[in-house]
């Protein structure tokens, strides 16, 4: 593509911003997996002092100069994807330059101190070690979202959501997931009250973590995760993160009683990750490519890279043609305890809905409620109409409303998960929007690949990785969510096709 001067150095700013950026990943993913415990209070000034640097990058003013002139260019605006690019630009440098420096230091310190505290506080089921460090975080949340200002139409959530799903709103999101909520607890409860539960046999099959590892490594493999390219290790709460061209790494957790937990956690990260990997970040020589660092090569929403990652784990993982072709690789890896079972009987197994208490272990059906109480709570949180204190007590009372059971201790209720700790308020609901993204999308594959089963049955995943790749990975952040959405399947995003999915795959598994 022809660039003229203006536009290649804006990119070249953008691409510098995007390197500081990758250290700071690089600190971030060395601090959840290898960095000794004394590092702590370094690595957190170390990522304050990185956080300065890529908030002085992405507001500087010579960037501002080059997006405006960007925006007067007739060439770039005659262009689609530079055009594009520009208003993406734009949009970020508007939100990064309406946050002070010292705000943004005081997050990343804050925050990096605030998990180390929740780790511990998780650890010793103590809430009120964590208290005040929750109490800073949204704090600082709240003054962040007062920073971007309230959106039209909107709440001050809003503003905190919209850096994770541009233009989403609370209500809207809310009208979608309060009948979604009543339709998904009246399923739940039909195959718990009604049907038979499937024997949990082959996923309490004990399976030592180095089995699971090899076994985890060789799926990832087959969806298409190039591990040239990216790496998988061990840690508390499992992530991917892209972290430059040509590196993505992935982290999963072990247990050897229960390898599913990993086993689903490792695929729903690689997900993530061959939308990385997808991303046109790398050009065909091995270098970073000419749009790394712009919007055009970043991912479009949390919502679409959570599609990529439950779309593998329960559209591909949690299915039977999964299963057809795993099953005797599993054997090997699993030893005859688990290889006395049938194909059928594992993947029924993989499929067993439960009231359980952790998010990240819970099964497709309950998934989505769990995801909807963290929503409830974080919006009041941050409205100010919930004190921190009382988070314990409404998540408990909220949980059982919800799923019908008392949560035991907070360390399987409020405290276990990582988000709230370094101010991640507003992400949750991208979780539920990325299940009814995937649900569209794998109908919109399974439409133009009517045969995907049998191909899956025999390992060949490339039809869910080519249509990802087409529709999505390719073009970073050239459309909005809804457009591509609108774009890939031909309709709006809408909760029917999760539904469909939900219950045409869990009401068989129950015989109801
Ligand atoms: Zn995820």
């Amino acid at each position: 593509m022809a660039t003229n001067g203006v536009y290649s150095e804006l990119c070249g700013l953008k691409r510098e911003a995007a390197t500081l950026s990758s250290v700071a990943h690089l600190l971030g993913w060395d601090q959840e997996t290898y960095m000794p415990k004394g590092g702590t209070a370094a690595r957190a000034e170390q990522s304050s002092v990185m956080a300065g640097l890529i908030h002085e990058r992405e507001t500087s003013a010579r960037l501002g100069e080059l997006i405006a002139a960007c925006e007067e260019d007739k060439d770039v605006q005659a262009d689609g994807d530079r055009a594009a690019n520009v208003r993406e630009m734009r949009r970020d440098y508007d939100k990064a330059t309406k946050l002070p420096g010292e705000l943004v230091r005081e997050l990343a310190n804050t925050g990096s101190r605030a998990q180390d505290a929740w780790k511990a506080a998780r650890k010793a089921n103590d809430f009120k070690a964590f208290e005040p460090w929750l109490t800073k975080m949204v704090d600082l949340s709240r003054t962040k979202a007062e920073c971007y200002g309230i959106p039209d139409g909107g709440e001050l959530y809003d503003a905190l959501m919209d850096d994770y799903e541009a233009d989403a709103r609370a209500k809207d999101i809310e009208a979608v997931f309060t009948p979604l909520r009543e339709k998904l607890s009246a399923l739940v409860a039909e195959l718990l009250e009604n049907g038979t539960a499937p024997d949990p046999g082959p996923r309490k099959v004990r399976v030592p973590q180095a089995q699971q590892h090899a076994f985890g490594l060789r799926v990832i493999e087959q969806m298409g995760f190039d591990l040239k390219a990216g790496r998988l290790d061990t840690t508390t709460h499992p992530f991917c993160e892209g972290i430059a061209p040509g590196d993505t790494r992935l982290t999963t957790r072990y247990d050897d009683d229960y390898f599913m937990g990993a086993l689903y956690g490792t695929m729903h990260e690689a997900g993530h990750g061959v939308y990385e990997q997808g991303l046109p970040k790398v050009g065909a020589d091995g270098e970073p490519s000419d749009v790394y660092g712009t919007p055009l090569a970043d991912s479009r929403s949390l919502g679409i890279h959570e599609s990529q990652s439950r779309g593998w784990e329960n559209f591909v993982g949690r299915g039977r043609a999964f299963w057809q072709w795993a099953k005797p690789i599993a054997d090997e890896h699993f030893g005859p305890e688990f290889a006395k079972y049938s194909v059928d009987e594992v993947y029924r197994s993989a499929n067993v809905v439960e009231r359980s208490f952790i998010r990240v272990e819970s099964d497709e059906a309950t998934y989505n409620l769990h995801v909807m109480l963290r929503f409830g709570l974080e919006r009041a949180m941050i409205a100010g109409d919930l004190a921190i204190k009382d988070l314990p007590g409404e998540w408990n009372e909220r949980f059982k409303d919800m799923l019908g059971v008392e949560v035991p201790d907070d360390a399987r209720g409020c405290l276990q998960d990582v988000h709230w700790s370094f101010g991640l308020m507003g992400y949750f609901p991208t979780y539920t929007l990325g299940n009814l993204y995937a649900a569209q999308f794998f109908e919109a594959i399974r439409a133009e690949t009517p045969d995907l089963d049998d191909r899956i049955a025999t390992g060949d995943m490339s039809a869910v990785l080519d249509w990802s790749r087409k529709h999505i990975h390719d073009l970073g952040r050239r459309y909005t969510a809804a457009e591509m959405c609108e774009k890939a399947t031909g309709k709006a995003l809408s909760p029917e096709p999760l539904l469909r999915h939900l219950e045409g795959k869990l009401k068989p598994v129950y015989g109801v």
